[in-house]
C-alpha cells in the first residue's frame, strides 16, 4: 500500500501533541518504576476519574494500537498474534495488543518506553466484544494481575432506566472497594469530586473547540484530530484542562479571525467512523478539491458530561453511556447523531469508511446513507479499509472513488475540478 503523504499540521496545538503523548507515556513507565499501582483498562468508562482521584496510574492499551500504527509498529505485531491463531477479520486493536504483548513489548528500543506491565486489570463489561476478548487476552499474559471485571448491561441510550443507574453504581462500588483493597489506597471523596469536575471541564472544553469547527471556513480538519489524545488518557487531569485551553484559544481566534485550514475552502465533508491510524495523510487528500473534513463521527464520542456533585452517579452513567458509538447507540440513534452533526456544520458530503476491523462502528452505514440523500438530499461515498491495518486498503481505490466523488460533489455546487 502506498501511503499517503504525511498529515499536515497547521494548528500549534496538533505540532505540541508529540511532547504531550511522550510526557503520557513516560508517566506511566515512570508510575511503575516508582511504585505506584498500574491499570489497564479501555477508555471512556469512569475508572479513569477513579485512578487519577486516587493516584493510580492508569493506561489504555486501545490508545497504544495508534500510537503503534504512528510508529509503524503494528506489521509486526499483527505478524505475532496471527501466528498466535488470530485471524485478521477480528479488531485491529485486539490483533495489535495481543501481538504487542506476545511480541515486541520486551523489546527495549520500544518508541516512547512502550507499555509497563500491569498490576490490575480492568475490564467493565460494556462496549463490545472485541474489547472484552483483548482483556481475556490480557488476563491470560499477566496472571500475576489482580482482575476487576464489571458486569454492565448493553443498553441503548434512550433507553437507560433508573435501575440500570442503580445497578451501574452498585458496580462502580465494587469497583472502588476493589481498588482499595488491591493498592492499599482509600478514594477521597473531595478529590473525586475535584477529578470529576476537571472531567467534565475538559469535556465542556472539547464541545466548544468542535463548536468552532462551524465556522465557515474551517478552522481545522480531521487531519488534526489527534488533539483528542488528551480526551482519551488525561480525563480528569490538569494537563487535559492546560492542552485544552491553549487548543481552544487558538481555535477559536482563526474561527474569529475566519483563518481557515485551506485558504479557499469549497466543499465541508463529514467523516464516519474510525480514522486510518497509520495514513492520518490522507485527510488532507481532500484539499485538492479544495475540500476539509470538518466533522467526524468518531471525535464526538469524547465529551461525556459529568455532574461533579455526585460524581459516583455520574460515573455510573458514563459507563452505561462508554463506547457511545458502540453499544449503547442504536442505528435510530447513529442516523439522528450522524444527520444532526451534517446540518449543524453544513456538510456538503459524506464519507463512510466501511472499516473491516470495527464491525460495530459500521452497522447501519447503508441505512444512514439512504437517510442522508432522502432527508437532507447530502450524497456520500463508501471506501473499504481498516482503521489498523494496511493490508486492508488500497491507495489507489480510494484515490479514484474519492476522485469521482468529489467531481460530483463540485459539479453540484458550480465549480471546477480537475483531477
Ligand atoms: S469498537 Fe471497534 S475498534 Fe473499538 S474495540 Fe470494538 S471492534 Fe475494535
Amino acid at each position: 500500500m502506498e501511503k499517503s503523504k504525511k498529515s499536515t499540521k497547521r494548528l500549534a496545538a496538533a505540532k505540541e501533541l508529540n511532547k504531550v503523548v511522550g510526557e503520557y507515556y513516560l508517566e506511566c513507565t515512570a508510575a511503575k518504576e516508582q511504585g505506584k499501582p498500574v491499570g489497564w483498562m479501555p477508555p471512556m468508562n469512569g475508572a479513569i476519574e477513579l485512578f487519577y482521584a486516587m493516584d493510580l496510574q492508569p493506561v489504555f492499551p486501545e490508545n497504544w494500537s495508534p500510537v503503534c500504527a504512528a510508529f509503524g509498529l503494528t506489521p509486526k505485531n499483527f505478524e505475532v498474534s496471527e501466528g498466535m491463531g488470530y485471524s485478521r477479520d477480528l479488531c485491529g486493536y485486539l490483533r495489535n495488543i495481543v501481538g504487542y504483548v506476545n511480541g515486541p513489548m520486551t523489546d527495549p528500543a520500544i518508541p516512547l518506553g512502550g507499555l509497563p506491565a500491569p498490576d490490575l486489570l480492568i475490564s467493565p463489561g460494556g462496549g463490545c466484544v472485541p474489547v472484552m476478548k483483548i482483556f481475556h487476552a490480557l488476563e491470560r499474559r499477566f496472571p500475576e494481575a489482580k482482575v476487576f471485571k464489571a458486569d454492565l448491561p448493553q443498553v441503548a441510550l434512550e433507553e437507560i432506566a433508573p435501575h440500570h443507574i442503580d445497578y451501574a453504581i452498585q458496580e462502580m462500588q465494587r469497583l472502588i472497594t476493589f481498588l482499595e483493597e488491591a493498592t492499599g489506597r482509600k478514594l477521597d471523596q473531595d478529590r473525586l469530586q475535584e477529578v470529576a469536575a476537571l472531567s467534565d471541564q475538559a469535556c465542556a472544553l472539547w464541545d466548544e473547540i468542535m463548536s468552532y469547527r462551524r465556522s465557515i471556513p474551517a478552522p481545522f480538519s480531521a487531519a488534526e484530530i489527534g488533539i483528542m489524545f488528551v480526551m482519551v488518557t488525561r480525563q480528569g487531569t490538569r494537563q487535559a484542562i492546560d492542552f485544552l485551553i491553549k487548543a481552544r484559544d487558538e481555535i477559536k481566534e482563526r474561527a474569529e479571525s475566519g483563518t481557515g485550514v485551506i485558504e479557499n475552502e469549497k466543499l465541508r465533508l463529514f467523516w464516519d467512523n474510525i480514522p486510518l491510524w497509520y495514513n492520518m495523510g490522507l485527510f488532507n487528500y481532500f484539499e485538492k478539491a479544495n475540500a476539509v473534513v470538518v466533522a467526524e463521527t468518531y471525535s464526538a464520542a469524547w465529551s461525556i458530561r459529568l455532574d461533579p456533585a455526585d460524581p459516583l452517579k455520574a460515573l455510573a452513567l458514563k459507563s452505561l453511556m462508554s463506547y457511545p458509538l458502540v453499544s449503547c447507540v442504536s442505528i435510530e440513534k447513529r442516523k439522528e447523531m450522524v444527520l444532526k452533526a451534517c446540518r449543524d456544520y453544513a456538510i456538503d458530503g459524506v464519507v463512510f469508511h466501511r472499516n473491516k476491523s470495527c464491525v460495530p462502528i459500521s452497522l447501519g452505514q447503508m441505512d444512514i446513507r439512504k437517510a442522508l440523500e432522502e432527508e437532507l438530499g447530502i450524497p456520500s461515498v463508501i471506501f473499504d479499509a481498516d482503521h489498523m491495518d494496511a493490508r486492508n486498503f488500497s491507495t489507489a481505490q480510494f484515490q479514484v472513488r474519492i476522485d469521482a466523488f468529489l467531481e460530483m460533489l463540485a459539479e453540484r455546487k458550480g465549480q471546477a475540478f480537475k483531477t
